[in-house]
């Protein structure tokens, strides 16, 4: 994290400013707003600062910056614009151990100011970390749509049931469940749309029902968490994953997913990796199960889709026989986003009108699958867990009959940063994935499409040529 974010609590406090001109009056908005002391200081003030002066809501020392302004100061702002004074103010206030932001100098502030969004107390900071003020502020606008205009009245209505909401239930977690079902429920739903009386009085039965229409069962959600990309997960798999309790995920499943997960959900890893001992689906089922019947609101995070290539059908069968809610949420499998990632076509008017996913490597035991009958095809083939058996699967589809000429591609980390993408025939497949060091996760696209793979190339990204 390159900076630490926190809200500053400046209401009465002693707060300078140096500089007259606008910057400065930017910052004596936002600090009056904050409900600051505000002190400016500079030889002489722009018009707003004049007249803020005159109406007695900032005080003003009118000559040059001197170290000794900074004592006192909670905080410090350096905006006039000039590179000496605002280096000088600088200097004083770390002197001073004072923290002090200079406008549009990051490199000499030890705090920045993010791009915000206010609705009453709730208040969002958005920081690019000095890289790109205005994608903070498209950021900022997109937050901004994101968010109902009345959102600080639900914040305040909130806030004034808080303590009796914490009298009915002495227990954390129920109320916590109490808030969210609150926050996603019709009582919210009415003061956002601006009718608090009736909200008011809906939410005085609804404290004071014991139930509160409590249920103590937990449930399960079957999250498909796409193939890597975080911003490729579905709206419904992003809102599950923040309200968890309990995250139980797999190895394809990255860190930037899983730290959309709130930090105080716990988050069980049941992976297969390498030198580690895996459970098995039915350690995996179980621990699913007791985590719900403990009243858990658990999500079981998969790689990809959960319906493909992820077992999802066995645990949603096991949590249903013991009387367990399930919801699947589905995600963008594999050959879905490595496809859109390399720009491979999976059907295609002129190349393929069929494309089938198949696994190139069973969970136990070697996949009785008939290659022959798919080689016959002449369509696209996409395989999973593929690239151990690559060379296996090449010979036994050229036995099959398919052309050893057909065109491959083989993307390892699809839409991840390190993704890879090589391609060539089918013939040479194996001697494909040996020299490009590939081991995983990859995916296998066998068909006349796969030549129309872009891979990376120094002057970005090229169609490959396969004729
Ligand atoms: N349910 C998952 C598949 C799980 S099987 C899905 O729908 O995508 C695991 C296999 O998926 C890996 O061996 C690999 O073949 C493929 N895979 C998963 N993520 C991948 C990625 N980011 N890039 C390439 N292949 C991937």
């Amino acid at each position: 994290m390159a900076y630490f974010p926190a809200f500053f609590d400046l209401s009465d406090r002693l707060v300078l400013i140096v500089g007259g001109g606008e910057q400065a009056a930017r910052r004596v908005r936002l600090l009056r707003a904050a409900g600051a002391r505000v002190t400016v200081v500079a030889p002489s003030f722009d018009h707003e600062i004049a007249g803020a002066i005159e109406s007695g809501a900032v005080a003003a020392i009118e000559r040059d910056f001197i170290a000794e302004d900074i004592i006192g100061q909670t905080i410090v702002f350096a905006a006039s614009g000039a590179d000496g004074i605002d280096a000088a103010v600088a200097d004083a206030a770390r002197a001073a151990a004072v923290p002090v932001n200079v406008t549009d100098r990051a490199d000499l502030s030890t705090f920045i100011v993010p791009a915000i969004v206010e609705r009453g107390p709730v208040i969002v900071g958005i920081c690019t970390g000095g890289t790109a003020p205005v994608l903070a502020s498209r950021l900022r606008e997109a937050v901004e749509r994101l968010l109902p205009s009345r959102l600080g009245r639900l914040a305040r209505f909130a806030g004034s049931f808080r303590e009796s909401v914490k009298a009915t239930r002495p227990d954390g977690q129920a109320r916590r469940r109490f808030w969210e079902r609150f926050f996603d429920g019709p009582i919210a739903d009415q003061v956002l749309a601006g009718d608090e009386h009736g909200a008011r009085e809906r939410m005085l039965t609804s404290v004071n029902s014991p139930s509160g229409g409590e249920v103590a069962s937990g449930s399960v959600a079957i999250v498909g968490a796409g193939p890597g990309d975080p911003d490729l997960l579905t709206l419904r798999a992003l809102r599950l994953i923040q309200r968890a309790e309990v995250v139980i995920y797999d190895k394809l499943v990255g860190p930037e997913v899983l730290n959309l997960a709130r930090r105080d959900a716990s988050r069980l890893f049941v992976g297969k990796s390498k030198g580690n001992h895996s459970k098995s689906q039915d350690q995996i089922n179980a621990l699913v199960a007791e985590q719900a019947l403990a009243g858990k609101r658990v999500v079981r995070l998969k790689g990809g889709d959960p319906m493909i290539f992820g077992r999802g059908g066995e645990e949603i069968a096991y949590l249903r026989q013991r009387g367990i809610t399930v919801e699947v949420v589905p995600g963008i499998t594999a050959a879905l986003g490595c496809a859109a990632a390399t720009g491979i076509p999976l059907t295609h008017r002129d190349h393929a009108q069929a494309v089938t996913l198949v696994t190139g490597h069973g969970q136990d035991q070697d996949p009785d699958i008939d290659w022959a009958a798919l080689a016959r095809l002449g369509q696209t083939l996409v395989v999973y867990m593929g690239v151990g058996a690559a060379g296996e699967i090449a010979s036994r589809l050229v036995d099959g009959g398919l052309d050893p000429a057909t065109p491959v591609a083989v993307i390892e980390n699809g839409t991840l940063p390190n993704q890879k993408t090589v391609h060539g025939r089918l013939a040479g497949l194996a001697a494909l994935v040996r020299q490009n060091q590939i081991v995983g996760p990859a995916l296998i696209v066998i068909g006349r499409v796969a030549a129309l793979a872009q891979t990376a190339s120094d002057d970005g990204y090229q169609t490959a040529a396969v004729a």
